[in-house]
Parts: structure tokens; C-alpha cells; sequence
């Protein structure tokens, strides 16, 4: 009995150090991949917009599957406000490096240079 819950806080502390060491990755990759900070396209390339509407799909998508398991948008989300609340597992990103604005009413982003992904996209 005694010994058996050392091991479980054995295997306690070492789950607690791979989370740890996980957080530490998933930080990193925040900040190393921060949307606004380095464009890696040019606003005026065609495949930019492309990979824009492709990523607010892609959000759109997440954030509808959260809202239909009981999430709630709140008005002026932004995209760090979600990727935070877990409607997002990693932020939408413009490939050229636009900021996106949240419309809850229908979940959907409007990028600051490419505008919003058109229906059915
Ligand atoms: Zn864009």
C-alpha cells in the first residue's frame, strides 16, 4: 500500500515535468509564431490570399465546434482572446502579416488586407 503510493507520486512528478516541459515548447512556438510580427508573404501575392482564407476557414471551422459543444463568443473577441479560451487551438495567421478582426455572429474573421474568406470558399 505504502509503496504503492510512492510510485503513483513518482509517476505524479514525472507527468508534471513532461507538462512543464510542454508548456515551455507551446510558449515558445507562441512567440516564435506570432501573426503580426513577421510576414512571410507579400501583400500583393495572389497565394497569400490563398493561405489567408485557407486559415480563416480553418478557424472559422474550430470555433464552430467549440460553439456547438457550449462555447460562447463574446463580442470584440480577438484571436488571442480565443486561442486563450480554447475555441482556437493555434491563432489565425495572415500569411502577410494582416490582423484579423472576430465577427461572433457568425464566427467568421475579416483579415486588415485580404478582407474576409467570400462563402463557400
Ligand atoms: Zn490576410
Amino acid at each position: 500500500m505504502k509503496k504503492g503510493a510512492a510510485v503513483a507520486r513518482h509517476r505524479l512528478a514525472a507527468c508534471t515535468i513532461t507538462l512543464i516541459a510542454l508548456a515551455s515548447i507551446l510558449i515558445g512556438c507562441a512567440v516564435t509564431s506570432d501573426g503580426n510580427g513577421t510576414p512571410t508573404m507579400s501583400a500583393d501575392d495572389p497565394a497569400a490570399k490563398q493561405v489567408c482564407f485557407a486559415n480563416q476557414v480553418a478557424g472559422q471551422t474550430e470555433v464552430f465546434v467549440w460553439v456547438n459543444e457550449g462555447g460562447r463568443p463574446m463580442t470584440g473577441a480577438t484571436v488571442d482572446g480565443l486561442v486563450k479560451v480554447g475555441a482556437l487551438s493555434k491563432p489565425v495567421v495572415c500569411p502577410a502579416g494582416g490582423d484579423f478582426v472576430f465577427n461572433p455572429n457568425d464566427c467568421t474573421f475579416t483579415c486588415s488586407i485580404h478582407g474576409w474568406a467570400p462563402d463557400g470558399y
